[in-house]
């Protein structure tokens, strides 16, 4: 069966790239490692930002990612914490975007902001009712109302390097699996160059996703996400959010040292770094980890790894 191939539209330059993006940076072939960041509310949480990204930075990840935020000052926040990142790190920062609750208009002003900034990588999220993530989706009156239709956008904007979601348990709103791939192969149509998966534990939903996409011809890689599960109460919330399946000797496990931090850490750490290890050797194109704004566990996972920082790809080079 013939691979899907992005109708790629004709690109409308704002500012020239100041490097690849993670597009290029996939196409080489070489794994891709990063991490994900939100924007924090208070000075507190930016100085834990901080102290975590200068020591992600020194190990030169291919990438690391800010989400969006559901309401305007936090997605405020979003754009100043990606050009911050941007100016004043050696690291490439994705954008996380999403349509949700924006015409098509401010859309283009946030892709426009970014583009000045230098930066040319954004994921492209259709985002969830604001409010109640499990509410009845409503899109704006001049915006979009699936995410296949921003990747478009944003293609047409520029020359960007364009991430999606992936979700190796279907999306909670998708009716069935035929749906789910057929519109996910519908945003690599739009332009999508990869995707990052929704958390999950079980290795075997990734792989089953992967080979779906594969059966109707779409090869776009997808880099799964790992979430250290390193507090039951914590992680309880999450997998209930994103309808994630929790294994059940993890989740006992969790439970039996909810009181002591440091076992709790131990396990997660360790059932994490196995997760990522079968991951990679069943050919994962690379690891985006949670971070929630913090270093050790994320770090520890990947140190369990044994990656050299050489092997990251070469993110040391500052934008223009
Ligand atoms: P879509 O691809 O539009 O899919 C949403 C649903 O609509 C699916 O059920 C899909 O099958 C269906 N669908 C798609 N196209 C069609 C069509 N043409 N007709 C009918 N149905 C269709 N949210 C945030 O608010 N901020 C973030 O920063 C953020 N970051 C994320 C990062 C990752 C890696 C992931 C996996 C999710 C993230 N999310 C974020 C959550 C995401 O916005 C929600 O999961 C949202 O519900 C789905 O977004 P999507 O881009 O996959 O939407």
């Amino acid at each position: 069966m013939a691979a899907v191939v992005a109708e790629r539209p004709t690109p409308v330059p704002l500012k020239p790239a100041a490097r690849p993006g993670v597009r290029e940076l996939l196409a080489t072939g070489r794994r891709s490692y990063s991490f994900e960041f939100f924007p924090p509310k208070t000075e507190a949480g930016e100085r834990t930002l901080w102290n975590a990204i200068r020591r992600i930075e020194a190990f030169a990840p291919s990438f690391v990612s800010v989400t969006y935020g559901a309401s305007g000052s936090s997605r405020d926040r979003t754009v100043e914490l990606t050009k911050r990142i941007a100016a004043e790190t050696t690291l490439r920062p994705v954008a996380h975007l999403t349509a949700v609750g924006h015409s098509r208009a401010e859309l283009r002003h946030i892709i426009g902001q970014y583009a000045d900034a230098g930066i040319r990588d954004v994921l492209a999220l259709r985002g969830d009712p604001p409010g109640d993530p499990k509410g009845e989706w409503t899109p704006h009156p001049q915006g979009f109302t699936h995410a296949h239709e921003l990747v478009g956008m944003i293609r047409q904007l520029g020359d960007f390097s364009v991430g999606v979601a992936a979700f190796p348990e279907r999306h909670p709103r998708s009716p069935g699996w035929t749906d789910d791939i057929r519109h996910f192969a519908a945003k690599c149509r739009a332009g999508a160059d990869y995707a990052i998966t929704q958390m999950f534990f079980h290795v075997e939903d990734y792989l089953r996703l992967r080979d779906r996409l594969a059966s109707v011809g779409c090869l776009t890689p997808i880099i799964p996400e790992i979430m250290p599960a390193t507090d039951f109460r914590q992680i309880r919330r999450f997998a209930a959010l994103s309808d994630a399946r929790f294994p059940s000797a993890l989740a006992r496990r969790l439970e039996a040292v909810q009181d002591n931090p440091a076992d709790g850490h131990r396990v997660g750490v360790d059932y994490a770094t196995s997760m990522a290890e079968r991951l990679l050797a069943e050919g994962a194109p690379g690891l985006h980890y949670i971070t929630l704004n913090r270093s050790t566990a994320t770090l520890e996972i990947h140190q369990n790894l044994g990656v050299q920082a050489a092997s990251f790809g070469s993110s040391r080079i500052r934008p223009a």
